[in-house]
């Protein structure tokens, strides 16, 4: 800092050493008024107008100016002045200091540059901006906010009063829960215009962290997405008619192919060529393969449409295993299954949809690992309350970035291996839908080239 003295006028008479070691001067050229040459000119006038008023007002002084230093190059300095006053009240002298604040000032308007970039992307994008505090409180919304729900953002009412009653909790829920844990927030949700109608929006949020890792802020979008969703409910719509409608006919070929053989078989003595019994076969076995796609086709419309009802009851999971694997061993003779029961229980379930659930992971299982191949399934106690099933291959494998999506609905990995193998991307997602349902949890582990192990862990009821 630098230090200055003046009489009661106003009038220098005294300077610390660092004022000559910055401005470069020497006492004679200083004193009195002489700092009025270190000044900048632009500001001069301002300077000296209100420090005099502050010599004849007696008042504490305190301005921002530019020194020039010894260099040439101006830096700026806050200044303050105090009157010391003898017993009788007087002003004797004033004691000044001047203290750089070029590196601060330089800071802040650094900070109010980039605020003010922040601010004018935020206002640009068509996207709803927002910034909050660490706990979630509202520090900005953008713009287009307003203009879209007609209300700022500013609190609990207001965030009611635009987000769809039927979303309300569960963004909520989703958001309490980024709070917490300070994981990426993402949810779709409708919010309320300002002529009323709801339009879907899909909102991501992301933490901001300080350099000892706190979250100090949380920034994210609300983008319109109502076209996605009106075109994912056209392709919903679509399958559930498609699948309907060939379900029907297929049933009857089904019907005929079943009532053909059994005819064939009665009437032996009518010389047939050999071929049409092994076509019917195959026809058989086609026209099974056809049912199951479309009834795949149908339980994803039903739990799309959430209407995927389960009939449940207490289930001795070892059987069940045993009896879907053993109807699996039947029709695919080329790999070995074996089963381990390292535990014995029963769960509340549905019976058909959890033995879908196995037939589900086994004949994928099958499906990507080459015949002669083994396949493992192991039941085994994941806790006190949890039983786990895993289906483990040696087959072509998942690479990591793919792990994830094969639970979503119509994923497939796209690769020379893949392409071998037909299907519709949608068995892990029922599986995972229906292992849900039933309050459990599916995951995979894997390794590209050295098989998978898909693993659904389930609520026992007893065990034993
Ligand atoms: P589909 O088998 O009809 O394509 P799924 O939903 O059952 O659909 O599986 C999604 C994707 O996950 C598959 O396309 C496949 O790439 C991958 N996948 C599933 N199970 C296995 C497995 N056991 N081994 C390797 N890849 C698998």
């Amino acid at each position: 800092q630098m230090a200055w003295m003046t009489d009661a006028k106003g009038w220098i008479y005294w300077y610390n050493q660092r004022w000559y070691d910055y401005t470069g001067t020497t006492f004679e050229s200083m004193q009195g008024w002489g700092w009025e040459a270190v000044q900048h000119p632009d500001l001069l006038g301002g300077v000296k107008e209100r420090f005099i008023a502050a010599l004849a007002s007696g008042k504490d002084w305190e301005d921002t100016f530019l020194l020039r230093g010894k260099d040439g190059t101006y830096r700026w300095f806050l200044s303050r002045a105090v009157p010391i006053r003898n017993a009788s009240g007087e002003i004797v002298q004033w004691l000044g200091t001047n203290t750089d604040i070029s590196e601060q000032r330089k800071i802040e308007e650094d900070l109010k540059e980039s605020e003010e970039r922040f601010r004018s992307l935020a206002e640009t994008l068509p996207q709803l901006v927002w910034v909050t505090d660490a706990r979630g409180k509202s520090e900005f919304a953008s713009k287009s906010w307003e203009a879209l729900t007609g209300v700022k953002p500013r609190g609990e009412e207001q965030w009611k009063a635009v987000v769809h009653p039927d979303d309300y909790d569960n963004i909520n829920k989703t958001w309490m829960r980024s709070l917490a844990t300070g994981d990426v927030y993402k949810y779709d949700v409708r919010l309320r215009s300002k002529t009323g109608e709801y339009i879907w929006h899909s909102v991501t949020g992301e933490p901001v962290y300080d350099k000892e890792n706190n979250i100090i802020k949380w920034v994210g979008a609300f983008s319109e997405i109502q076209h996605i969703k009106e075109e994912e409910q056209r392709k919903n719509d679509f399958i559930k008619i498609v699948s309907h409608e060939l379900k029907t006919p297929i049933t009857s070929i089904k019907g005929y192919v079943q009532l053909l053989l059994m005819l064939l078989e009665q009437e032996q003595e009518i010389p047939l060529p050999a071929q049409i019994n092994s076509s019917l076969v195959r026809i058989d076995k086609l026209v099974t393969k056809l049912t199951r796609l479309i009834t795949e086709m149908l339980d994803l419309s039903r739990i799309e449409a959430e209407r995927l009802e389960l009939q449940n009851e207490t289930i001795q999971i070892n059987y069940l295993v045993e009896e879907a694997i053993e109807d699996i061993r039947h029709s695919h003779t080329n790999h070995t299954i074996a089963i381990t029961h390292d535990y014995h229980c029963a769960v509340y379930g549905d019976k058909n949809r959890l033995e879908q659930v196995i037939i589900n992971l086994v004949t994928n299982a099958i499906k990507y690992s080459p015949d002669g191949s083994n396949i493992e399934v192991f039941i085994r106690k994941q806790n006190e309350n949890q039983v786990a099933i895993s289906i483990q291959d040696f087959g072509i494998g998942i690479d990591k970035h793919d792990q994830e999506k094969i639970f979503e609905r119509f994923y497939r990995v796209e690769g020379k291996t893949e392409q071998a193998y037909s299907g519709l991307g949608i068995g892990l997602f029922l599986v995972k839908s229906i292992v849900e349902r039933h309050n459990g949890s599916l995951s995979v582990e894997s390794e590209r080239g050295l098989g998978s192990t898909f693993t659904f862990v389930l609520p026992v009821v007893a065990a034993g």
